[in-house]
């Protein structure tokens, strides 16, 4: 008898007016760190606005490199940041934004590496980091977690977590 693993992961779908101001300021945030991106290789320009408890807001771009490997997500270089520069500080929610004509998916997502670097992050502060994803001006897809965006997220170091959505049946 095969056993199964099932995942549930649900994304809320916001138009960006219905947001509340909070949400709408991080996006606009995001939007101001993708105008600063450096990304001359790909043209995909990205923004990550990190909120933390104390109030403060860091900001993120892609930084590219001619040797491609070298380069960032913007995302990822805003929690870093954010990181860095707020050691301790919770993370509350992120908003990443891309305005580029290529962004033209609906499904605009964090890569894989960002998305384990969330669920990190998350399981870091013992609290839930709340994703909020733009790139179409209407919409703005939102989740509670970012654990909702790995499953089966990679495991180490004894870290637990919040949320453990995998569930064998
Ligand atoms: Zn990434």
């Amino acid at each position: 008898m095969v056993k199964t693993r099932e995942w549930v992961s649900t994304l809320e779908v916001w138009n960006p007016h219905e947001l509340s101001v909070e949400d709408r300021a991080l996006l606009a945030e995001a939007h101001v760190a993708a105008s600063k991106a450096y990304a001359p290789y790909s043209e995909f320009y990205v923004g990550g606005a990190v909120r933390l408890a104390d109030g403060n807001i860091v900001r993120g771009s892609n930084q590219e490199n001619m040797a491609y490997p070298s380069g960032m997500c913007g995302e990822r270089v805003a929690v870093f940041a954010a990181g860095a520069q707020h050691p301790g500080v919770t993370m509350m929610a992120v908003a990443i934004v891309s305005p580029s004509e290529k962004a033209i998916s609906e499904a605009f997502m964090p890569c894989g590496g960002c998305r384990q670097v969330l669920v990190e992050a998350e399981r870091r502060q013992g609290s839930p980091i709340r994703v909020l994803l733009q790139v179409r001006d209407e919409e703005v897809a939102i989740s509670s977690s970012a654990v909702n965006l790995v499953p089966f997220a990679f495991e180490a170091f004894g870290l637990g977590g919040t949320g453990t959505n995998g569930r064998e049946g």
